[in-house]
């Protein structure tokens, strides 16, 4: 109880709402598993994955060293390593697609291969999973010429680096729930390979809690604006959801909840776990779904109906995105591993690992969340039903926010399943998440009106 207490206070001070000390308090183990990620071996990724000359979706698979076969499989052993230190839970495995045809991006069809590994979670009853993703193929100027040389050490190196460095730390781990990490191929020409993997999680019904993708994550200092800043980091989430019924999108409407869908909800978690495990790394949101002009593979999970984030470096360097290496007038140009900050692939890291443990050792989300709509009354009531599966949650989190304010502002903690708080709910948005004595809270729920 106490300890809840302390989040809170956490939390009002993080917000500005009270002056005076910050109260950090971590799970240890997180803690610890945040701290063992390593610069050193991020690096040490990246130069492998530089050394296969190129990524091209379209290069070699059968030559030994380079190519993006050689690539696939150098990622497949990496991760099979950790099979004996996880005790069998750690599995690893190729997903076979086609990819291409007329009209394509790639002019004839192919076949590719993604890398997943799947750390199995613990609990019995337990179906839940959680993703972390980057993507393996590079790419030069021209998307066709798949012979240049395509380092990709950024695009998507730094992303595919700090899963092996993922996989290395969390296999020793056991977790309740279970955790993908995905390496997908077929990005820079089309999403080829988390579309067809989005597409399998949706007929086989994966029940996926949350998807971070992690997609040019170690780029540190802007072309054109010369900034240099390894302390901020964006997070991208979709508003309206891609995948809206009518029937969601009359609930969005009548509710005012266009800023609080599923992705939405995931962005501020990442926000508020990351920075309490990460130190000198703040998380900014950005309010909509990617880049101009650019896609990203958070996108085909978000069409199917997923809850899924793209995390990116705050400043974007494009001399060294999608270009052939050179030196032009003194300027390094090209995707070169000189140009990472593996520090900051270090914190970024971090944020994401923070995020996938503290899920993975919470309790499920609270059940079918309403909000009384039924009378006019200057008090707000909740009520929730206690997770199906899972562990038992220690008591709820009911969370709430001002309608303007893009971040939950305060942190109320609950034993029932129902509440009634002393403010109005037009005025205010609420959502409810369980949480566990250990103070690892479930994704937050926005409640759905009803009438008692
Ligand atoms: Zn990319």
């Amino acid at each position: 109880m106490i300890k809840h207490y302390f989040f809170l206070i956490t939390l009002l001070g993080f917000m500005g709402i009270m002056q005076g000390q910050v109260i950090m308090n971590r799970d240890h183990e997180i803690k610890q598993m945040v701290d063992e990620i390593s610069a050193e071996n991020i690096e040490k990724y990246i130069l492998k994955l530089v050394s296969f000359h190129t990524r091209h979706n379209m290069s070699p698979q059968d030559d030994p060293v380079k190519g993006i076969g050689a690539a696939w499989n150098w990622v497949k052993a990496e991760m099979e390593q950790y099979i004996p230190a996880s005790g069998g839970r750690l599995s690893v495995e190729f997903i076979d697609y086609k990819a291409g045809g007329e009209n394509q991006r790639i002019p004839s069809e192919i076949e590719l291969k993604n890398v997943v590994a799947t750390l199995k979670g613990t609990g019995n009853d337990d179906d839940r999973i959680l993703i972390i993703s980057a993507h393996l193929d590079s790419r030069v100027e021209e998307n066709t010429d798949y012979t240049s040389f395509a380092p990709g050490a950024n695009d998507d190196g730094s992303g595919v680096a700090v899963i092996l460095e993922l996989v290395r730390i969390m296999s020793g781990y056991e977790f309740p729930v279970t955790i993908k990490f995905l390496v997908f191929t077929g990005e820079e020409h089309g999403l080829y390979g988390s579309s067809y993997m989005a597409g399998l999680a949706r007929r086989e019904n994966w029940n996926i809690v949350a998807m971070l993708n992690n997609d040019m994550i170690g780029n540190s200092s802007s072309s054109e604006t010369m900034l240099n800043d390894n302390m901020k980091v964006r997070v991208f989430s979709e508003g309206i959801p891609a995948y809206e019924t009518e029937d969601m999108a009359r609930m969005r409407s009548f509710t005012s909840g266009e800023n609080d869908g599923q992705a939405r909800q995931l962005a501020r978690y990442i926000k508020e776990v990351g920075e309490r495990y990460v130190d000198q790394l703040s998380v900014t949101l950005i309010f909509r779904n990617d880049r101009f002009g650019r896609g990203g593979d958070h996108t085909p999970f978000c069409r199917e109906g997923f809850t899924a984030v793209r995390i990116t470096e705050f400043n974007e360097n494009y001399d060294r995105t999608h270009k052939t290496p050179r030196e032009e007038n003194g300027i390094m140009i090209g995707d070169m591993a000189g140009g990472v900050d593996f520090e900051y692939v270090r914190k970024n890291g971090g944020i994401n690992l923070a995020t996938l443990a503290n899920l993975a050792l919470a309790p499920d989300q609270p059940g079918n969340v309403r909000i009384d709509i039924s009378g006019l009354s200057n008090t707000t009531t909740l009520t929730w039903n206690k997770p199906e599966k899972g562990k038992e949650p220690d008591g709820y989190y009911v969370l709430m926010r001002e309608t303007y304010k893009p971040l939950w502002e305060k942190k109320i903690f609950v034993k029932e399943t129902q509440v009634t708080l002393p403010y109005s709910k037009d005025n205010y948005f609420f959502a409810v998440q369980s949480v566990d004595r250990d103070g690892h809270e479930s994704l937050p729920v926005f409640p759905r009106p009803s009438r008692r």
